[in-house]
């Protein structure tokens, strides 16, 4: 596993700014900057993971961590009503950025399948 350095490590450590919608001691939420819905967000580790792909069994409870801080960055921002969250991983998944995130989109319907 590379762990690489990327903007987001810069975000976590505050050296660029960004929305931080969330931040605990494992975890950080900011918004996207090309929002793809009325509600984008951005949920990382602080751990630098470069893709799910890389994450290994000790971070088991990590992951879950993360995705609980979805559901609770999602009632937070009131998204009562639904909304998606996706993992881009890798090359054909459309990943840009190598540091795991998971999106949040919400705030309107959601088409299936994706692009
Ligand atoms: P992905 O294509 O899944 O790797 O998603 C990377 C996301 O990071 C994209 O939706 C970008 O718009 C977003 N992004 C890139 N740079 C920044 C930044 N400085 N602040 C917030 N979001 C960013």
């Amino acid at each position: 596993m590379t762990t690489q350095e990327t903007l987001f490590s810069k975000i976590i450590r505050k050296e660029i700014p960004a929305d931080i919608v969330y931040e605990d001691d494992l975890a950080l939420a900011f918004r996207d900057i090309h929002p793809q819905a009325p509600v984008h967000i951005l949920v990382i580790p602080k751990k630098p993971i470069p893709k799910l792909a890389d994450a290994e069994p000790g971070d088991h409870a990590l992951m879950g961590h993360l995705l609980l801080t979805v559901k609770r960055v999602a009632e937070q921002l009131g998204l009562s009503n639904g909304y998606r969250v996706v993992i881009n991983t890798g090359n054909d998944g459309g990943q840009t950025v190598d540091h795991l995130h998971l999106h949040i989109l919400g705030g309107r319907h959601m088409n299936w399948p994706p692009g």
